[in-house]
């Protein structure tokens, strides 16, 4: 059964970014839920988080109900091409009004990735990402230590380390070589930013899928300004004694609906596209 709360109807709320096109959408959603009895809007509380945007405004959405995520199911309809974390584009918002109708609480879930930052004064900060958590030093090259569970694995010089989620490995783990892994794998990904390889430092250059229940550790060895990035947002640190990645407990969960789309079919659609024979 779809998720009630105690006035027995669906708690819905539609978020749109600021292109007129998401906002034509939102406005026609709303008006057709509106007045149906097994629906109420709210942007509190809700069970179903209806994103109108791109991927991009999905992440925001999903930063904002993060706390909630034991509850709430999240879906996804792009203005624009199709995406990753939207299932329907923007002329489907019949079928999509159709299907929502049909709900009965089927869900479809991902991992999400879980980082702590440990600064030299001891302050810990924790965070969960979407696509993907990295670290990252501008000023100077970022020297650091990469142990994976425990193992000291090696001394890492370049710009950075990205921890991408497999939803987030189409994303900027993409456009740094990591591969692409699909989101049913319960894994995450180390992926290096611009390492120094030669005969004096040595990483292993390729990226690296870490399973479930293990923990990549990165420790830098230089005092100065560090950038950590979870997703679309960026922070600067001081002195970062350590950052730490692993596989959180709770995942996202998106409306599973007879038409959701295959992720190769995502791949494809984005990336490659009708290739002339
Ligand atoms: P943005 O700079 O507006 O968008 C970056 C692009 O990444 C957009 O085309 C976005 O799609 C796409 N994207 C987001 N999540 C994706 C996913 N899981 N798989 C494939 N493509 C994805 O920034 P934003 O919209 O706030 O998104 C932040 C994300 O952008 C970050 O998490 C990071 O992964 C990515 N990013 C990539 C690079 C890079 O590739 N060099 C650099 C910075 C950030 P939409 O157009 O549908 O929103
Ligand atoms: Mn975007």
């Amino acid at each position: 059964m779809t998720q009630m709360n105690y006035t027995g109807k669906s708690r819905v709320a539609i978020i749109a970014n600021g292109k007129y096109q998401s906002k034509r959408i939102a406005s026609k959603i709303f008006s057709a839920l509106k007045h149906d009895p097994n629906f109420y809007l709210s942007k509190d509380n809700p069970d179903i988080v209806i994103s109108i945007g791109g991927d991009g405004m999905l992440l925001s959405v999903f930063h904002m109900y993060e706390k909630a995520l034991d509850k709430v199911r999240f879906v996804g309809i792009h203005t624009g091409h199709l995406g990753f974390y939207t299932d329907y584009r923007d002329f489907e918002v019949d079928e999509f009004l159709k299907n929502l109708r049909l709900d009965r609480g089927e869900k479809i879930s991902y991992p999400l990735l879980r980082v702590t930052v440990t600064t030299a004064d001891g302050r810990i900060v924790t965070a969960r990402a979407l696509n993907e958590a990295s670290l990252r030093r501008i000023e100077k090259t970022m020297v650091a230590d990469v142990a994976i569970n425990g193992t000291q694995l090696e001394r890492f010089r370049g710009d950075g380390i990205t921890v991408s989620t497999p939803t987030g490995s189409t994303a900027y783990n993409k456009s740094i070589g990591g591969a692409v892994l699909h989101p049913t794998v319960e894994a995450f990904q180390m992926t290096e930013i611009a390492s120094l390889n030669n005969r004096v430092y040595r990483t292993l250059g390729s990226s690296i899928i870490i399973p479930k229940g293990e923990t990549v550790t990165i420790e830098p060895k230089r005092v100065g300004s560090y950038t950590v990035s979870i997703d679309n947002k960026s922070f600067s640190y001081r002195n970062v004694a350590k950052m730490e990645f692993f596989l959180d407990d709770k995942k996202i969960s998106f409306l599973s609906t007879p038409s959701h789309i295959g992720f190769w079919e995502r791949v494809k659609d984005a990336f490659i596209g009708e290739v002339d024979e």
